[in-house]
């Protein structure tokens, strides 16, 4: 089987890595599987991106750990679509996250004044 991106381009003498472990990270291997346009609807769906790869350019260097592996929670963010002009940044779901418990954290400030 060629090692080939999952977002199309052609992994030219950096490393590569495989999707993250569905068992011990749902949530980021789902992130994956989302930000390369799949959808995981049946058992099939999570072998066939269990075996998917993500070649290095994708990351940051905040996504990285030493020896250049990548740490457990590192999500794809660069060059996620091979387009002629700039599109938007993408935007995982544990922003929504954030933006909810500053929404709490402000009406506890609020109700507190
Ligand atoms: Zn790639």
């Amino acid at each position: 089987m060629p090692k080939l991106c999952s977002f199309g381009c052609a992994p030219n003498g950096s490393s590569i890595h495989f999707f993250p472990n569905a068992f011990k990270f749902p949530e980021c291997f789902k992130a994956w599987v989302t930000l390369v346009g799949g959808k995981l609807e049946s058992a099939s769906d999570y072998e066939y991106y269990q075996k998917k790869l993500i070649c290095d350019i994708h990351f940051t260097p905040e996504d990285r750990v030493q020896n250049n592996r990548l740490k457990a929670y590192a999500i794809p963010s660069l060059y996620l679509h091979e387009t002629p002009n700039n599109s938007p940044v993408h935007e995982v779901d544990c922003n929504i996250h954030f933006d909810l418990s500053d929404l709490l954290l402000s009406a506890l400030l609020l109700s507190t004044i």
